[in-house]
């Protein structure tokens, strides 16, 4: 028989890994996530929104497989009990990166989906906070089953052990695979240059099993071009701008890469700051913070939490009425929102103006570390003073939407006289560190996805002693 593969999604593109594994007996599902490059090219945000499970499948966005998707996530009443018995076994996810459990929403409720603990708790994260709740971000009532690295998993004739590997992300595995037709690993998405070498015990793991890999599926996103800094670097360079320049720093990075918020957070208390959350990364802090094997505790109840918006989320609500309790004068409101406030949210005293308190902060001389609510300028310009410095500590904008959305960021940085740092280090493997993975591992067939260079990557590993199968989308691969 074999093990077969189909890459629906993550063949030539990075992210919207869907990887579909199959030994005759079992068959699962690794990775479900969104691709933005597709749906970029019929989606936008907050319109056009994509009407149905049909319609994706027509535009090509998700595969099309009979009993795989939900019926009851696109009635309005969310009744799930005519969803569909599975077409797969089960379903996997590597990390919450929405490019790999982003579309976990439009899977049938009868299929069972496995992530790390702390995944599930980014998630719901993610769930507190969605503002657009459509068909496409409704992750009710999904049959989750959470795991921890090294439990192995028992899935029909399949055993597979998740182990922890670094990533922008907590919560970040890779999958070792006992098909019975030979061991499959998969990387997920990971970096071998991060805080704490995670991802050398995944290397181990696999370095036991020697010969026996018969399939390697390894992310490929910076094969061809890749940076050199370090996470330890990043907080240097950060801490040199925050200690140097004397007025607010704003600084931006994806919500749920906790690495880069301790650097940043570090850095703000070496050049002695204080450090402002939005209402967004607060409630990610706080689902962070509920993670198991965490590495570092988060300083919770040094945050100062501001609201660059007066209108909140039930789940929202809940979480800020929480810190009210504990503490209301952590709560800054900006002035300019201040009515609104008071007007939406009654119950919430004792909090303060967020434009008194940066004044007071300067008198005292104490400089302000802003994380920034997003690149929604009409966020950021709420709390924004003339004369700031925005720190870019994420990738650059991908993709033409994201670009035309930057660009309109920097038109209003230059009325507002606001220059902007890059300063970032990657999450993904560079190729020599990947090289290097490979010729520990030594597996007979390759299968780089999430990347569209992967030819770039055979050449550079060199094809004498590996299979190399650069995937096509949908195409159905047979190893053995
Ligand atoms: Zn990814
Ligand atoms: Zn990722």
């Amino acid at each position: 028989m074999g093990l077969e593969v189909i890459v629906y999604g993550g063949a030539n593109e990075v992210g919207g890994n869907k990887i579909f594994i199959s030994n005759g007996e079992t068959s699962i599902f690794l990775d479900f996530g969104i691709s933005f490059e597709k749906n970029s090219r019929y989606f936008g945000f907050p319109r056009p929104r994509p009407r149905s499970i049909k319609q994706l499948i027509q535009l090509g966005i998700i595969p099309k497989i009979e009993h795989l998707y939900s019926r009851g996530v696109e009635n309005p009443e969310g009744n799930f009990d005519a969803d569909p018995e599975p077409a797969v076994d089960a379903v996997l996810i590597s990390h919450g990166h929405l490019d790999h459990i982003g579309y976990i929403s439009l899977l049938s409720r009868k299929i069972r989906v496995y992530m790390g603990e702390c995944c599930r708790h980014i998630l719901d994260a993610r769930r507190a906070t969605i503002w657009h709740k459509d068909f496409t971000t409704n992750y009710d009532e999904l049959d989750i089953a959470g795991f921890r690295s090294y439990q192995t998993l028992r899935i029909g004739s399949m055993t597979i052990t998740p182990i922890h590997v670094d990533h922008s992300i907590p919560g970040a595995y890779g999958f070792v695979i006992d098909t019975n037709e030979g061991v499959l690993v998969y990387t997920g998405d990971l970096r071998w240059h991060g805080v704490a070498n995670l991802t050398d015990d995944f290397v181990e793991f696999i370095a036991n099993r020697v010969g026996d890999v018969e399939l390697f599926i390894t992310e490929a996103t910076h094969v061809d071009y890749s940076g050199y800094t370090s996470e330890a670097e990043v907080e240097n360079k950060l801490s040199d701008i925050m200690g140097t320049f004397e007025s607010d720093v704003v600084v931006d990075f994806s919500r749920a890469d906790f690495d880069r918020f301790c650097s940043v957070h570090r850095a703000s208390e070496r050049a002695n700051r204080i450090l402002l959350v939005d209402l967004t990364e607060w409630i990610y802090l706080n689902f962070i913070a509920k993670c198991p094997g965490l590495r570092k505790e988060i300083p919770l109840k040094n945050i100062y939490v501001y609201l660059p918006k007066v209108t909140f989320s039930r789940q929202e609500k809940l979480i800020l009425g929480r810190l009210a309790d504990e503490d209301p004068s952590r709560i800054l409101v900006p002035e300019r929102l201040e009515s609104k406030f008071r007007r939406y949210n009654r119950n919430i005293r004792g909090y303060q103006r967020l434009n008194e308190f940066l004044e007071m902060s300067e008198k005292t001389n104490k400089r302000i570390t802003m994380i920034s609510p997003g690149r929604d300028i009409e966020k950021i310009s709420r709390v924004l003073r003339r004369g700031s410095i925005f720190i870019l500590a994420s990738s650059e904008p991908i993709g033409e939407e994201s670009e035309i959305e930057f660009e309109r960021l920097r038109n209003w940085f230059e009325e507002l006289g606001v220059p902007i740092y890059h300063v970032h280090a990657s999450g993904h493997i560079t190729p020599l560190d990947l090289k290097k993975m490979i010729e520990k591992i030594r597996p007979k067939n390759i299968i780089p996805v999430h990347g569209t260079r992967t030819k770039l990557l055979k050449n550079f590993v060199g094809e004498k002693e590996y299979k190399w199968i650069l995937p096509e989308e949908g195409r159905k691969i047979v190893i053995r």
